[in-house]
């Protein structure tokens, strides 16, 4: 599931300006975004018996907030992942990543704290035995880490097929504690709250109108009736399907404002009438 924090940045852009740190960052989202399908598919090749939970966030009574990328739960052992999709050659050190002039924070340390949380939370939940492991994994395949000590909680692109096989060497199936424990935690998981504070503030009125191509979000002219085609990447497509694009962008960007066939065909830039938008609102 993409972040509600991307899906509503995505849908402001190009209908407002972005500056470059927010360009930044719905970048730095995207990737991550891809980075975690990629884990899902690499995780598709897994065939011990085990139960993959996905973004996962929680709010316990005795200890700060968990935010979960993917944990795995497989044999005996709970293994919570950090998916990172980074790119290019990194220095590593204890605390940080650094590429010419960059830096990130190193994952592991974030991770200690999520797992020492998570800890906490099963205790709450009555899990104080539970097997947990917690591992950086790096997916992005053009990714290298320079000087890196061996670590077996991180795990490289070069090693991922290794880390694969071990998983694949689990035997048994998942034990009976951490079935209910997967229930448990689905049970107390909450949905995340979208990071509101890289969120710029935006309105109706001051934002650009109009068809957008489902393909790659460029605004779009109608090229007859019923289809666009789009000048930036020459997809043809039918105007109806880029109506619903937009009538979701609306609705996600705008959940408790009116909305009527006339304001769909002004949040369309008038490329349709108001009545072919209420039709389509009909339908939806
Ligand atoms: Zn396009």
């Amino acid at each position: 599931m993409k972040p509600k924090t991307l899906e509503l940045l995505e849908a402001m852009d190009g209908r407002m300006l972005f500056n470059d740190d927010q360009k930044r960052y719905v970048w730095n989202l995207q990737c991550g975004y891809r980075g975690e399908c990629e884990f899902v598919q690499l995780m598709e090749s897994v065939r011990s018996q085990h139960i993959l939970l996905r973004d996962l966030y929680f709010e316990p009574k005795f200890s700060g907030q968990i935010q979960i990328d993917f944990l795995l739960l497989v044999g005996n052992t709970v293994i919570i992942y950090e998916v990172k999709n980074y790119s290019g050659m990194w220095q590593h050190s204890e605390e940080m990543y650094r590429q010419s002039g960059m830096e990130r924070a190193n994952p592991l340390i974030q991770l200690a704290r999520t797992k020492n949380n998570f800890k906490a939370l099963l205790r709450e939940l009555g899990y104080p035995q539970a097997n947990v492991d917690a591992v950086v994994f790096h997916v992005g395949s053009t990714f290298t880490l320079l000087g890196a000590p061996e670590n077996r909680n991180v795990i490289l692109p070069t090693q991922i097929q290794d880390h694969l096989t071990k998983l694949n060497h689990y035997q048994y199936a998942v034990s009976d504690t951490l079935v209910d424990l997967a229930v448990a935690l689905e049970g107390v998981a909450l949905p995340a709250p979208p990071f509101l504070k890289m969120i710029p503030k935006y309105q109706f009125e001051s934002m650009k109108k109009g068809l957008r191509c489902c393909k790659c979000r460029c605004f779009v002219v109608r090229s007859s009736q019923r289809l666009y085609r789009c000048q930036a990447c020459g997809h043809k497509g039918h105007c109806g399907d880029a109506v619903r694009t937009a009538l979701a962008d609306y609705r996600l960007l705008f959940p408790e404002r009116l909305l009527s066939g006339a304001i769909l065909a002004e949040w369309c830039g008038g490329l349709l009438s108001a009545s072919q938008c209420r039709r389509i609102l009909q339908r939806s």
